[in-house]
């Protein structure tokens, strides 16, 4: 059986948020079978916030979720890492709104997953997988998901900046390629911009440490960690919007120069577009398919404290 996993024990971490500038502590606790990932402000009682396109809020800079008035910022760097590293069930504890940002990029929190651990559950593990091509376009900005027996993605960006006017790349997502290949990818903004969101009380928490910071002809950090780093980003914040449909995903998400307002808004549109995929389990007996309106990882039980 391709069994659910959670974590083996609870992890906790310390970081900064990156627009509001403020520490935060960040806990991953286990959960049974069927909860899905779900956050929970510490700070604000014990409503839980389940990360699914149902409760997603405004999308400035980052991914965000509110439910019940909590809200929590800059999720999805966080849900790429647990989910290409199979974690299916997690509780995940802040005492401000934001997800520290680390570095930028996903490998802290892959780190902590690996520090906790990860153990199977005994429950099949869901998939929802793609049959029929679903795409939306904005303008010039694409992002589609086709029949694949993989989860891949393909991610092409192309911008007016020397360093990088256009990188296209694809990876077929394994959590071995993702801790090499994406997790490292740092986020990136430019010099100019920098300056107007901080007008604006945004990025208060960002440096050099968390970014990448380009220029007008190169970056103001000592190094890239890949030559490609921006597109390898792109592709580990489309990995953390998908995430959103509460699955993990079978199928080949291809996008053009897509951002976290087209993700997320995708991520919803496959949910609707239910002739485009069915929920399928690895059984012992094989793969399976299962009836629509089956039980959503939102209507899962609470966790028991
Ligand atoms: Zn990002």
């Amino acid at each position: 059986m391709d069994a659910q996993r959670t974590l083996r024990r609870q992890i906790s971490c310390v970081g900064i948020g990156l627009h509001s500038g403020n520490k935060v502590n960040l806990s991953l606790k286990p959960a049974p079978p069927d909860f899905g990932i779900r956050f929970r402000r510490t700070d604000l009682g014990d409503h839980e916030v389940p990360a699914t396109v149902h409760n997603l809020a405004g999308i400035q800079l980052a991914t965000g979720l509110s439910r019940n008035e909590v809200s929590v910022e800059t999720v999805e760097h966080l849900l790429a890492a647990l989910t290409a590293a199979g974690v299916d069930n997690v509780l995940v504890e802040l005492n401000s709104p934001e997800v520290p940002i680390m570095d930028g990029s996903a490998a802290p929190f892959i780190y902590l997953i690996q520090e906790a651990g990860v153990k199977r559950l005994q429950a099949a593990r869901k998939y929802l997988k793609i049959v029929r091509p679903v795409a939306i376009s904005r303008g010039d900005k694409r992002i589609a998901l086709y029949p694949s027996d993989h989860f891949k993605v393909t991610y092409s960006i192309s911008f007016d900046h020397p360093l990088l006017r256009h990188q296209s790349r694809t990876i077929r997502i394994t959590e071995e390629s993702f801790v090499e290949d994406v997790a490292p990818a740092r986020t990136f903004t430019f010099l100019k911009d920098v300056e107007m969101m901080r007008q604006n009380g945004l990025a208060l928490g960002g440096s050099l440490e968390n970014a990448i910071v380009l220029g007008e002809t190169g970056i103001l950090n000592n190094a890239l960690r890949f030559e490609d780093e921006f597109v390898r980003h792109k592709i580990l914040d489309a990995i953390g919007d998908l995430a959103l449909v509460g699955y993990p995903v079978i199928g080949h998400l291809v996008a053009h120069r897509a951002g976290h307002a087209l993700h997320t808004e995708f991520a919803a549109k496959v949910l609707e577009e239910t002739q485009a995929w069915r929920l399928v389990e690895a059984t012992d007996e094989g793969i399976v398919t299962l009836p629509v309106g089956v039980k959503s990882a939102t209507a899962a039980p609470r966790l028991a404290n």
